[in-house]
């Protein structure tokens, strides 16, 4: 792997001077992390930052993921930046085109487009102690083969590549020799016709439950293969009137009143995820238990649908559509394993033969074995991957990683939330992102590295923090790597993640000065 991703790695002398480009700070990705990182840039004076985006257009996740049904789990007056909350939502829970018309928005009122080379994807970006810069090898997806790459020296190099990017694909025997229509839910395919076909859904994730009431209406027949039944609980959403939307549109007090009531709402589920304090969480249980018994009369369909595992472990999930789509005669539930795919069906354990015309994957994303870990090389030259490849990922804050200097990571080890805002996390990644550029001006240095030694004490602290919390109680979920940790999910509250990075703290941070 790594000698192959070498191969996309240039030296500003291959690059050719004119493909070589100094910038102050060089971003990497155009989704929300991207937009605030930009955005705060600018509103701080900083003009001289450039973002990168592989895609032709700002957005990310809330891009790419255009499957039907696709919305937020999180309220639209909380699910929007703390700058930006002059935007008229339709209705309390935003719809994906909805959102990414927010972002576009976002990114036209903040000025960043004229910030953005889209088509302009990193390859490599490695630090060089000679002139204290990162360089960051880039392709221009519309030049022709072989042209040189694009070699950006870059004084921050602001990571903003999301957690939920890189699609996971199963490693089911046989899927490659499938040779009926496939996709992955962040990959859907417009053009596919579903009309009627025997259709597979693997997964019973946050897009599965999404996406199977929608198949569920044109798909002749619909099997859900479940490896694991999720907690569901009602989804209060409702479009917003008109007086509703001219009000939060005009009285900007309103606007704050809604957010802050979904916020501390979210926050009330905290000590319940991340204390033994399991009994918190019985009135989440009980409108589980509630939905599932209204919306599902077969009691064996139901036992299927019913969790075995602490409520928490898992993402909790939100939807009135899911269970009454499951009862559905043309939908089946699949729960005995599959053991292979064939060219057109899925085999399961017990031995029975699912013939399927379509196979729509739900697998969710590489998010702690993400391949952009491979493409970032530190101080001593090992990768991210590297790095973390035996002690697993760690950061300090989230933020910045010991050997990475001058870099910041959006959405880094230790961030995940599985109950509020992931935007009020990317705000304050970039506060503390700000504050260090602004410690760093006042004092004329010019690099700054994490210490070992903070790094390290601040991860002991994340590691006791999660011994009692719901996350490590024995379930899968992308919150967990390889080795059973969950360095991807933060242990607290949102609010105290906040708090933590309004001050930049010189103490944990060893410093080269400018010149
Ligand atoms: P996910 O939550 O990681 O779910 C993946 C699903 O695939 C799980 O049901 C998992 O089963 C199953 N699976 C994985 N490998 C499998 C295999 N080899 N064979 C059979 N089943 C397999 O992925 P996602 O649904 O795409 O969601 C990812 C994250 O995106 C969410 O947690 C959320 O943060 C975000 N998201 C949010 C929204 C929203 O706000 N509404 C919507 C979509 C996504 P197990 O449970 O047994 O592992």
């Amino acid at each position: 792997m790594t000698a192959s991703l070498n191969e996309n790695k240039a030296t500003v002398a291959e690059a050719g001077e004119g493909r070589v480009r100094d910038v102050e700070v060089l971003i990497v990705g155009s989704g929300f992390s991207g937009l605030i990182a930009g955005a705060q840039l600018r509103r701080s004076g900083r003009l001289g930052f450039t973002i990168i985006e592989r895609a032709d257009e700002v957005g990310g996740t809330w891009r790419d993921n255009t499957y039907p049904g696709a919305a937020c789990d999180v309220p639209s007056h909380l699910y929007s930046l703390s700058f930006r909350q002059d935007f008229s939502w339709s209705r309390s829970f935003g719809h994906q085109s909805e959102i990414h018309r927010y972002q576009r928005e976002v990114a036209r009122a903040e000025g960043l487009y004229d910030h953005i080379e889209f088509r302009t994807e990193m390859t490599d970006a490695t630090w060089h102690e000679e002139d204290r810069r990162w360089h960051v090898t880039a392709r221009r997806l519309d030049d022709a083969d072989g042209a040189e790459p694009v070699v950006f020296r870059a004084r921050e190099l602001v990571l903003g590549v999301g957690a939920l990017c890189e699609p996971k694909l199963p490693d089911i025997p046989g899927i490659a020799g499938f040779e009926g229509e496939m996709f992955h839910s962040a990959r859907w395919d417009h053009d596919a016709d579903l009309e009627g076909k025997r259709i597979a859904v693997i997964g019973t994730g946050a897009s599965a439950i999404q996406i199977v009431p929608e198949v569920a209406k044109v798909a002749g027949k619909l099997t859900v293969f479940q490896r694991t039944p999720p907690y569901i609980m009602p989804r209060i959403d409702r479009p917003y009137a008109g007086f509703e939307k001219a009000l939060l549109k005009r009285v900007p007090a309103l606007r704050r009143i809604v957010r802050a009531q979904d916020w501390l709402l979210r926050e009330s589920q905290v000590p319940g995820l991340t204390t033994g304090a399991e009994w918190t969480m019985k009135p989440l249980m009980w409108a589980h238990q509630a939905l599932l018994r209204a919306q599902v009369r077969d009691p064996e369909l139901r036992a299927k649908l019913t969790p075995d595992y602490r409520i928490g472990c898992k993402r909790m999930l939100i939807s009135n559509k899911y269970y009454p789509a499951m009862a559905r005669d043309n939908v089946e539930l699949v729960t005995s394993g599959i053991e292979e795919i064939g060219p057109h069906s899925i085999r399961t354990r017990d031995g029975v033969e699912h013939e399927i015309d379509v196979l729509i994957i739900c697998t969710g994303f590489h998010v702690t074995d993400s391949p952009t870990f491979h493409l970032v090389h530190g101080r001593d030259g090992r990768s991210l991957a590297g790095t973390w490849g035996e002690e697993g990922m760690e950061a300090y804050k989230g933020t910045v990683v010991h050997g990475f200097p001058n870099m910041t990571v959006m959405m880094g080890p230790g961030t995940g939330l599985g109950h509020s805002s992931m935007l009020q996390m990317l705000e304050a990644q970039v506060r503390y992102f700000l504050r260090r550029l602004d410690y760093r001006d006042a004092r004329g240095l010019d690099v700054a590295d994490v210490t070992a030694e903070a790094q390290e004490r601040y991860n002991d602290w994340m590691r006791d923090r999660l011994k009692p919390s719901a996350w490590v109680t024995g379930c899968s979920s992308w919150y967990i790597d390889d080795k059973g940790n969950a360095p991807a999910v933060w242990p607290s509250t949102t609010t105290r993640f906040i708090l933590e990075h309004r001050k930049f703290d010189p103490k944990a941070y060893d410093f080269v000065a400018a010149g």
